[in-house]
């Protein structure tokens, strides 16, 4: 019986080992994963999770169990360090070599690292697993100073759990706007205003150039404040969000192609054919919008892990789906479909003052994107109207019903 083998134990992992099951594959399936955890959800790391409102449990994709019951292989805590294509085996750090009739590669992807002077201090926190959250949880204490490096949808939820558990929070920015690189101007004021309202301390156009630290004789200090362009900043702990960097070098050590992610087509095939990818780490086609794409965000995770699994199963699915993602900041749900760069015009439907809001993207009278703010209807309406033409009166009426756009 073949045996599919999943590098990486994440989120796409733990989804296309449970679709491989309902795709009746009854073959071998292992997963290796380097980190101590079975799969989990990287998103409450930086929401309930950060803010002690839900358990591991609740943090697992699935509860343990599961993976007996069907009779799934985990290997944790084991590192995949290279694949041989030729003899279709994978070399693990435990010294074992596990063969594959497939290999599907999840390794997802790691935090972009700050290297300025002092970065090495203790106290200087990135946030991408459990493990990190575990560490970072004890230091944020209220009347601590909590500095986060980079206004990105990480660090604006790490703000809000901070600020909202009492620490005093300082966001630093270097570009001119938080959220430049993944909204319009008008919602990343709108965020910059609900910060401030909360009682953030927002500083964009700042460069962080140092950390400086206290007590350090003979070993590692321990920050007490970061140096910027325009000045410092005191902090008991600092957290950096600057972006992350697709985990690709097992896939480029192997010959398989990569460029910005691993390189796979629309069925999620890597340039070798017993090879595929899955999440973080692709760099995939999207045929909806006729262009490639690198994302990070669960629902890509997910549905490719999906598509990999039934065409591992000799299917013929494609991946195609426009892209979506949300984010959680105090009590405001904000939900994303669609590139917003991609619109030349834009319809408010609600009252932002209430927070309660959504905003159309539309190109040449059709919608390419929207932004649900507490507006889980219109978002869930708009995510079908993607792509089709819209009478931009209707949307922005409150009074209209949206439902019948679809019809
Ligand atoms: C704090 C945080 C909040 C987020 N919030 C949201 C959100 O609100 N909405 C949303 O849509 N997305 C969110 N995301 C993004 C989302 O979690 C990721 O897009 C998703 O986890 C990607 O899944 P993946 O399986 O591709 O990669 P990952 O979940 O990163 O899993 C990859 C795994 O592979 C392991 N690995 C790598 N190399 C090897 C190797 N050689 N051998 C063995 N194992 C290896 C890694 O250690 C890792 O455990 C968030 C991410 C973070 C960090």
């Amino acid at each position: 019986m073949a045996a599919m083998v999943i590098v990486g134990a994440g989120h796409a992992a733990g989804q296309a080992a449970a679709s491989l099951r309902q795709e009746k594959f009854e073959g071998e399936i292992v997963i290796i994963g380097q980190e101590p955890h079975i799969p989990y959800q990287r998103p409450p790391l930086s929401k309930q999770y950060l803010a002690g409102e839900q358990g591991i449990e609740r943090v697992y994709l699935r509860p343990e169990k599961f993976y007996t019951k069907k009779n799934i292989t985990l290997k944790l805590s084991t590192r995949v360090e290279s694949i041989d294509t030729e003899a279709k085996t994978v070399a693990t750090d435990k010294g074992e070599t596990i063969e594959y009739d497939k290999l599907l590669i999840t390794t997802g992807s790691r935090p972009r690292i700050l290297n300025i002077p002092g970065s090495d201090l203790t106290g200087i926190h990135y946030l991408r697993t459990i493990t990190d959250v575990d560490t970072i949880r004890p230091e944020m204490a209220a009347g601590k100073k909590l500095l986060i490096v980079g206004g990105g949808y990480i660090g604006l939820e790490v703000a809000s759990v901070g600020v909202s558990n009492g620490l005093e929070v300082h966001i630093l920015e270097m570009e001119e706007r938080i959220l430049q690189r993944v909204t319009t101007p008008e919602m990343s004021k709108y965020y910059h205003d609900l910060h401030t309202a909360r009682g953030v301390h927002v500083h964009t156009s700042t460069m962080v150039s140092g950390f400086t630290g206290t007590g350090r004789l003979g070993g590692v200090g321990r920050l007490s404040g970061v140096t910027c362009d325009t000045g410092s900043f005191e902090a008991d702990l600092a957290i950096v969000g600057i972006g992350i960097i697709p985990n690709v070098e097992l896939a480029q050590a192997a010959g398989i192609a990569c460029d910005n992610g691993i390189l796979v087509d629309e069925h999620c095939t890597t340039s070798d054919p017993n090879i595929y990818a899955a999440g973080d780490c692709t760099n995939h086609p999207n045929p909806l919008l006729d262009r490639r794409l690198r994302l990070e965000s669960v629902p890509n995770a997910m549905e490719q892990a999906r598509v990999a699994a039934t065409n591992l199963c000799g299917g013929d699915k494609v991946y195609a789906t426009i892209p979506w993602f949300w984010s959680d900041q105090y009590e405001l749900k904000l939900q994303m479909v669609g590139f917003s760069a991609d619109g030349d015009s834009q319809v408010v439907r609600g009252d932002k003052t209430n927070d309660k809001f959504a905003v159309f993207y539309l190109k040449e009278g059709v919608l390419v994107a929207t932004d649900a703010v507490n507006s889980p209807k219109e978002f869930m309406i708009c995510k079908r109207l993607i792509g089709k033409k819209v009478d931009a009166a209707m949307l922005a009426d409150p009074n209209a019903d949206l439902k019948s756009l679809l019809t």
